[in-house]
């Protein structure tokens, strides 16, 4: 027997079972490593480009507005607020650049209190979205509250 060369050639087997062991094993955890990576760029579901500014995120912004669930969150398909015009066209604040979108999606096909319901609604979660990326508020506390008053 000649165990050097044996451990030479079982050793490649071995470690490659080892390998699979650990990536079986660790498969979760590595999951929640690249979430917790991704979370730093999603890459936009429309235009490719990583939403590198949570400030820029649709996801957020639709969070924020009781749109998406928390547990909803890093499962949802990540935008930039511009790449979902439908949802952005409401939006009215003088640090956004308006979004118009025509046709069947477009704001002005809502009755005006309809609009303008979802306007300030919308553009209340876009300044709440502004205020809490560079805070310490926890993502649970980021949605806004929906006041009793209608
Ligand atoms: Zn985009």
């Amino acid at each position: 027997m000649a165990p050097q060369a044996g451990s030479v050639r079982c050793l490649p087997f071995e470690f490659a079972i080892l390998l699979v062991v650990l990536r079986f094993l660790s498969e979760s955890k590595l999951v929640f490593l690249l979430m917790a990576k991704c979370d730093q760029g999603y890459i936009c579901d429309v235009c490719g480009s990583p939403v590198e500014d949570m400030a820029d995120s649709d996801l957020y912004l639709r969070y924020i507005a009781g749109q998406v669930a928390w547990n909803a969150l890093n499962s949802t398909s990540e935008r930039h607020i511009r790449c979902n015009p439908v949802e952005a066209q409401f939006i009215v604040d003088a640090d956004f650049e308006a979004v118009e979108v025509e046709g069947d999606f477009a704001k002005q096909m809502l009755s005006p209190d309809d609009r303008r319901e979802q306007e300030e609604w919308i553009t209340q979660a876009w300044r709440r979205l502004q205020e809490v990326v560079n805070s310490d508020i926890p993502i649970i506390d980021y949605p806004l509250k929906r006041s009793t008053n209608r």
